[in-house]
């Protein structure tokens, strides 16, 4: 069984019910606005949370078991050294309260899949700080909402691309465009096209150390685009790509090598 853990942020979905402690640095109606978005939220996760969706997504394969579920709020954001040697493929969903994740729990998702862990970053976790410290660049993108996409397939032949056609169509999707801030990814699989005529780095993969990160843009939290077939074979294969058995005890070290 390849075994996931999947970190959702779990801030947007209860604003309209709670106060976090870190909205004091947040201007007002920059909390309205997000607060009156959380019954769309769940109107698009059919009443349920992101994690709910993207758990259901995952175990469609049946060799694939979500061990953790891991959320901002859980000591150490859920994300353990006991969970993370748990742990094959780690699913990461953010977006407005990046900064509240402790630069320690970032290093150390950042020290195992240096060790052979799998990421996957979706959509606004593109912002996350183990996305930042494992790519060492701001990640920055330009962005619209109320948009769609076309998302086309550059790479057919990739594992990631099995079974998926060449252009994809999300009548509802956010724009996001180029220049994206990341370094050249080892593997370019989508190209995503927007109504201005932007284009974006939609699908991408760096290996990092024993392990892989992919990241794949869409996945707005208001949208359906996880609901769509082609969206969930594509994370669907991209756990099974970043699966690695090989998952290391140690942290990488300097190897002193004798004469
Ligand atoms: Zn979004």
């Amino acid at each position: 069984m390849i075994r996931v853990t999947i970190f959702n942020e779990y801030v947007q979905e209860q604003l309209n019910k709670r106060v976090f402690p870190f909205q004091e640095k947040w201007n007002e109606e920059g909390i309205r606005h997000m607060a009156a978005r959380a019954d769309e939220i769940a109107a698009a996760h059919e009443g349920k949370a992101i994690h709910d969706t993207l758990k259901a997504l995952v175990e469609e394969d049946s060799e694939v078991e979500v061990r953790h579920i891991a959320n901002l709020e859980m000591p150490e954001c859920g994300l353990t050294e006991e969970v993370l040697e748990d742990t094959d493929v780690l699913l990461w969903w953010s977006h407005i309260a990046q900064e509240a994740v402790p630069d320690e729990v970032a290093m150390r998702v950042r020290d195992h899949v240096q060790r052979g862990m799998g990421a996957m970053f979706l959509h606004s976790a593109h912002m996350c700080k183990p996305m930042q410290f494992l790519l060492g660049t701001s990640c920055t993108l330009r962005w619209r909402e109320g948009d769609s996409e076309h998302l086309w397939c550059c790479n057919p032949t990739h594992p990631i691309a099995k079974g998926v056609p060449v252009c994809i169509w999300l009548e509802q999707e956010e724009m996001y465009g180029e220049f994206f801030d990341i370094p050249k990814p080892d593997e370019l699989i989508f190209i995503g096209g927007f109504s201005g005529g932007e284009v974006f780095r939609s699908g991408c993969v760096w290996n990092r150390g024993y392990g892989k990160v992919f990241y794949f843009q869409p996945g707005h939290e208001t949208y359906r685009s996880y609901f769509q077939p082609d969206i969930r074979r594509i994370i669907q294969n991209g756990v099974r790509y970043l699966a690695n058995p090989e998952h290391r005890q140690e942290k990488l070290e300097c190897i002193w090598v004798k004469e």
